[in-house]
């Protein structure tokens, strides 16, 4: 049967984390949904894939999911009986240093605190507030702007979020390394580190740390898709891969219709049935920088100086604050940074079903210009030669992914800009504009990364939307 013969209460158009999200809402209330994706296989950029040599289990895209474990969405879903389980790292974070020291984050905040020296009691009295009033503005935090449950909480929050990264942690802090790690964490904001809202984005990602763990799925990111696609399918949602939707029309009949995309993508796809002021405003959403992304087969695990980034789930190599900051503004302004900030995760130190016995992967990757295609390969491997002399030797596969390849990866990430657009003050928000999940045909709506919260697995996008949908096109 032809799709546009058939006939069901709602369509999904792509199975990320937040078109399966938005898939199990609606599926969960009885009614028939069926999710399209155009790739092979399901999950977006929560996939996994043998990207060099065989035995080899890389992360496509997300690697370390925060948010994962903490979403107040999946928390509620039985994914433990789809096959998901989460590896929590002895330690969330480790940040190394030219001098061979390395600050850490963990579970616990007076055991990270510890570490900090002379920051001891700033971190402390930073951190330990936040998370005592998180579950009161979780859901605001994770969610579109509405009208705060707990309004006091959430301005105490907002006073310290709504500043930039630089000026908090020259403000609370004094050592290197407290500024250096907080920096590395503000840097995943892909934004330069003196614009707000960078400091909301690394208190958020800290409290993460503490709140639920930096945590990896075993198996790898595909293990979370697979577990929210079985959860789906045992809703009676069904998913068809290999299907990419190129017209509205070859859709199922549907009441509604929940499109897992950027602006971008979607103007290409029901651009013709918008009038031309949401169109203009569609079309004005800012992508970001890209990212160089760089995975590794090792023949054994990385030779770090400091011991403690072996124990780390996730390591910043860029040093001090002012180090990032410069990284991350060249790549704001169109420059190449010579010594770019790295994020990187080495999975089987954890996961050893990863790789063949005694074998490692790495994953990494690093902010460029938007689109841009300059090799940033060996910046990146004299980043990490940097703290872990002798790496090099240990590598025996590549795999390289420029912003190009990501884009022509996932349509959705527009010039390598792996959270769907910026995510400035403006567009926390007004994501993609201010009618954030809805769009002015009725019935269709926008359920990714590029609706609040915004980017990271944590399927909360989806979430509203199809909450959205039920109440305005699915109520009977
Ligand atoms: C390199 C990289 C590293 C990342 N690292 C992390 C990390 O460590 N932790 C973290 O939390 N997040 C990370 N992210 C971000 C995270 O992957 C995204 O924020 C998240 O996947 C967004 O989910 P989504 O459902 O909105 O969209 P996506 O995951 O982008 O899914 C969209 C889906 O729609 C499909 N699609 C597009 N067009 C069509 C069409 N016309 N027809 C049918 N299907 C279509 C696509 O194939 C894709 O499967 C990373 C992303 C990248 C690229």
């Amino acid at each position: 049967m032809r799709n546009a013969d058939r006939s069901v209460d709602a369509v999904v158009v792509g199975s990320g984390p937040n078109g399966l999200a938005a898939a199990i809402v609606i599926a969960q209330t009885g009614r028939k949904v069926i999710v399209f994706e155009s790739a092979d296989t399901i999950g977006g950029g929560c996939r996994s894939g043998e990207l060099t040599l065989p035995g080899f289990m890389h992360d496509l895209c997300s690697a370390i999911h925060p948010f994962g474990v903490a979403s107040p969405m999946f928390r509620t879903l039985p994914l433990a009986q789809h096959g998901l389980e989460w590896i929590e790292p002895p330690a969330m974070l480790a940040h190394p240093f030219d001098d061979g020291s390395a600050a850490c984050v963990y579970r616990a905040v007076g055991d990270t605190a510890d570490g900090l020296g002379p920051d001891r009691v700033a971190y402390r009295s930073l951190i330990e507030p936040l998370i005592e009033v998180w579950p009161r503005i979780e859901n605001a935090v994770l969610g579109p702007l509405r009208w705060p449950r707990h309004p006091l909480a959430l301005a105490r929050f907002g006073a310290r979020a709504l500043q930039s990264a630089d000026r908090l942690a020259h403000r609370l802090f004094e050592s290197d390394a407290a500024r250096g790690l907080f920096g590395g964490i503000a840097a995943h904001a892909m934004l330069p580190l003196d614009a707000r809202p960078t400091a909301g984005i690394a208190l958020v990602l800290t409290l993460m740390a503490h709140v639920g763990g930096w945590c990896l799925p075993r198996g790898g990111a595909q293990s979370l898709a697979n577990a929210l696609a079985g959860h789906l399918r045992s809703l009676g949602g069904e998913i068809v891969t290999a299907s990419p939707i190129r017209s509205l029309d070859e859709l199922p009949r549907a009441r509604a219709v929940l499109c897992d995309l950027s602006p971008r993508p979607l103007l290409r796809l029901a651009g013709d049935r918008f009038p031309p002021r949401f169109r203009r405003a569609l079309e004005r959403y800012q992508y970001g920088m890209g990212v160089f992304k760089v995975d590794w087969a090792l023949e054994a695990a990385i030779p770090w100086q400091n011991p403690d980034c072996a124990r780390a789930g996730t390591v910043h190599l860029g040093g001090t604050l002012e180090e990032i900051a410069a990284s991350e503004h060249d790549a704001w302004h169109g420059r190449h940074p010579t010594r770019p900030f790295v994020l990187l995760v080495q999975p089987t130190l954890f996961d050893p079903s990863r790789a063949p016995r005694g074998r490692h992967v790495a994953w990494t990757y690093c902010h460029v210009p938007h689109g841009s295609s300059v090799d940033m390969l060996p910046r990146i491997e004299q980043q990490i030669e940097r703290f872990a002399p002798g790496f090099r030797e240990r590598v025996i596969g590549r795999a390289v992914m420029r912003p190009v390849d990501i884009e022509r990866h996932n349509a959705n990430l527009v010039g390598g800009d792996i959270g769907a657009g910026m995510s400035t003050v403006r567009q926390r928000f007004a994501r993609p504009t201010w009618r954030t999940y809805s769009t002015p045909v009725r019935g269709l709506y926008i359920c990714s990364a590029s609706t609040p919260p915004g980017p990271s697995v944590h399927g909360m996008c989806g979430y509203f939307a199809a909450r959205r949908a039920l109440r305005e096109v699915l109520r009977d």
